[in-house]
C-alpha cells in the first residue's frame, strides 16, 4: 500500500489522499470477486434486475454529490459533471432491464431441442482513464453486472474519488459484497494484474492507444477477452453548402468541451476552401465567447486541464503551431490553457495528426468531397467525427466513406447510452453501450436436448 494525494486541478490544492493497492491487495480483491461470482451468477434474473434498479436509484439520489466531487477532482464544469453523474444512473438503469431480457435462440434441428444461453464470463477487470471517470465506469459496470459477472474496477491515479463513491453507493443500495469493487492504484500494478491474473476473464480498457495495445498483447497469452476504447483524432468536415455560421458556432463546443480532453473531440476542422474565410470569421467570435473559468460557476463552458504535466504537453503543440487566434483563460493557480485555433498546412503536421487532448483545434482547407473524405481518413484513428452539409446525398456518401465508429451530421453529438459506441482502426476494438453491449460480457453456449427418439433406422421402425 502507498498513499497518493488527489489534487484539484483548478486550485492545485490537495483535496484527499487515497491508498494505492499493491499486487497482494489486488489479488485478494480478485479472489473476493471470484467467490462473489459463484453467488451473483445464480441470482434470479428478476432479483438481479431489482438490485440494479435500486443501485440506479441510489446513484440518482447522489447525482449532485457525485457531480460536485467530479468538479473538484477532475475540474469538469458543473453542468457537464451533472450530466456525467446522471449518465451513470441512466446506464445502470438501462441495463437493469437486461437480466430479464437476455434472450437466447431456439434453433430447429433434428432429434430434439437446440437452444443457446448467454453465460456470464466471471470476473471482469475494468480500467478507466482520468478524462471521464464517471461515465466510462458506468458503461462497463452496467452491462457486466447485468449479465451476471462481478467487477473489479481501477480508476485512473489522478481521478479515483467518484469511482470510489460509486462503489460505496452500490453496497448501500444492496449490491452484494464482492460484486463491484473499486481498486485504486497504479496501472502498472493493479491494471497489469487484471491482465495477468487468470481469474479475470475479460479486461475492459479505456485509455491511450499505446497502453491499450500493450494490454491486448498481454491478454493474448490467456486468450482473455478484451474491449478497447482508445485514442481519437476526429474530423469536423464543413462543406460550402452547409449552414456555415451554425457550423462555426458549434465548433468550439465540439473541440473544447472538457477542455478538449475528450477522445471524441473534433480537434481537426476541414473547411471547403470557398467558405474558409467566412467560417474563420464566425469561428473567431465563437472562440472568444467560449467561457473558461471556475468549474463551479454555472456559466463556465470549460475548466482547467487535469495536471501540470498534461498542460505542458498541450502547450508544446501550441508553441510549435501557427496560431490563428485564441480565447481567454484565467491566470493564477490551476492548469489553465486558452482555447486555441491553429492553422495547419498539411494533414501530416503533428497538430493535425496527433491526439493533443487539450483545447487546441487545427483547421485545414479542402477542395472537394473526395479530398475531404481522403483527409478525414488520413489518420490511424477512427473514433468519431462530424459532417456539416445541407445535401442529404452528400451526408450519406460522406458518412459511409469516413472510417469511424461514431459520426454526427449537422451536430457534434456522439455518445448516447442506448446506441453503440466504439472505434475503427487504432481507436478501439469492440463496442460499448446500446442494446447489444450485454452480449460482450457473455459467452454463447449451445445445448442440444435429445428427445430420446433414436434416429437409427432400426429403432425408428420399432417405435
Ligand atoms: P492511459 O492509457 O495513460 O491510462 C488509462 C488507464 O490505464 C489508467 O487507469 C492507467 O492507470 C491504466 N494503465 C496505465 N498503464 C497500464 C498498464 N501497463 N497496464 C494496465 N493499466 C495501465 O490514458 P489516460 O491518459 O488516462 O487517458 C487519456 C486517453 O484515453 C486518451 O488517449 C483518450 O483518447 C483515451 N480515451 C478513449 C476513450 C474512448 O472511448 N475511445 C474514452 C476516453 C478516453
Amino acid at each position: 500500500m502507498s498513499i497518493h494525494e488527489v489534487i484539484n486541478p483548478a486550485t492545485e490544492e490537495v483535496i484527499d489522499s487515497v491508498e494505492h493497492l499493491d499486487v497482494r491487495g489486488t489479488d485478494e480483491a480478485i479472489e473476493r470477486a471470484a467467490r462473489a461470482y459463484e453467488t451473483w451468477k445464480n441470482v434470479a434474473p428478476a432479483e438481479r434486475a431489482r438490485i440494479m434498479r435500486d443501485f440506479a436509484s441510489a446513484l440518482g439520489d447522489a447525482q449532485e454529490e457525485l457531480a460536485r466531487l467530479e468538479v473538484s477532482n477532475a475540474g469538469h464544469v458543473i453542468g457537464n459533471a451533472r450530466w456525467e453523474a446522471g449518465n451513470v444512473r441512466d446506464v445502470v438503469g438501462y441495463y437493469s432491464a437486461a437480466p430479464e431480457r437476455l434472450l437466447g435462440d431456439q434453433i430447429p434441428v433434428e432429434g430434439g431441442l437446440n437452444v443457446t444461453f448467454h453465460e456470464p464470463l466471471g470476473v471482469v477487470g475494468v480500467i478507466v482513464p482520468w478524462n471521464f471517470p464517471l461515465p466510462i465506469a458506468g458503461w462497463a459496470i452496467g452491462p457486466a453486472l447485468a449479465a451476471g459477472n462481478t467487477v473489479v474496477l481501477k480508476p485512473a491515479e489522478l481521478t479515483p474519488l467518484t469511482a470510489m463513491r460509486i462503489g460505496s453507493i452500490a453496497r448501500e443500495a444492496g449490491v452484494p459484497e464482492g460484486v463491484l469493487q473499486i481498486l485504486p492504484g497504479k496501472g502498472s500494478v493493479v491494471g497489469d494484474r487484471f491482465v495477468t491474473h487468470p481469474a479475470v476473464r475479460k479486461v475492459v480498457f479505456t485509455g491511450s492507444t499505446a497502453v491499450g495495445r500493450r494490454i491486448m498483447a498481454g491478454c493474448a497469452s490467456q486468450s482473455k477477452r478484451v474491449t478497447l476504447e482508445m485514442g481519437g483524432k476526429n474530423s469536423n468536415v464543413v462543406f460550402a453548402d452547409a449552414d456555415v455560421r451554425a457550423a462555426a458556432e458549434a465548433a468550439p463546443g465540439g473541440a473544447f468541451d472538457n477542455a478538449g480532453q475528450d477522445c471524441c473531440a473534433r480537434s481537426r476542422i476541414l473547411v471547403q476552401e470557398s467558405v474558409f474565410d467566412e467560417f474563420m470569421e464566425h469561428l473567431e467570435t465563437a472562440v472568444k465567447n467560449f467561457r473558461v473559468g471556475d468549474p463551479n460557476d454555472e456559466d463556465s463552458a470549460m475548466g482547467p486541464l487535469i495536471s501540470a504535466g498534461h498542460r505542458d504537453s498541450v502547450l508544446r503543440y501550441i508553441d510549435q503551431g501557427d496560431v490563428a487566434f485564441t480565447g481567454e483563460a484565467p491566470s493564477g493557480p490551476g492548469y489553465w490553457v486558452r482555447p486555441t485555433v491553429l492553422l495547419a498546412r498539411s494533414a501530416t503536421e503533428p497538430c493535425f495528426s496527433e491526439e493533443i487532448f487539450g483545447p487546441v483545434v487545427s483547421v485545414l482547407r479542402f477542395r472537394d468531397e473526395g479530398e475531404a473524405v481522403e483527409l478525414a481518413n488520413n489518420t490511424e484513428y477512427g473514433l468519431s467525427g462530424s459532417i456539416w452539409t445541407r445535401d442529404l446525398g452528400r451526408a450519406l456518401r460522406v458518412s459511409r466513406g469516413i472510417e469511424s465508429g461514431n459520426l454526427s451530421v449537422n451536430s457534434h453529438s456522439s455518445v448516447r447510452y442506448s446506441t453503440p459506441f466504439g472505434g475503427f482502426k487504432q481507436s478501439g476494438l469492440g463496442r460499448e453501450l446500446g442494446p447489444h453491449a450485454v452480449e460482450a460480457f457473455t459467452e454463447v453456449k449451445n445445448v442440444f436436448f435429445a428427445n430420446n427418439q433414436s434416429t437409427h433406422p432400426e429403432s425408428r421402425r420399432q417405435s
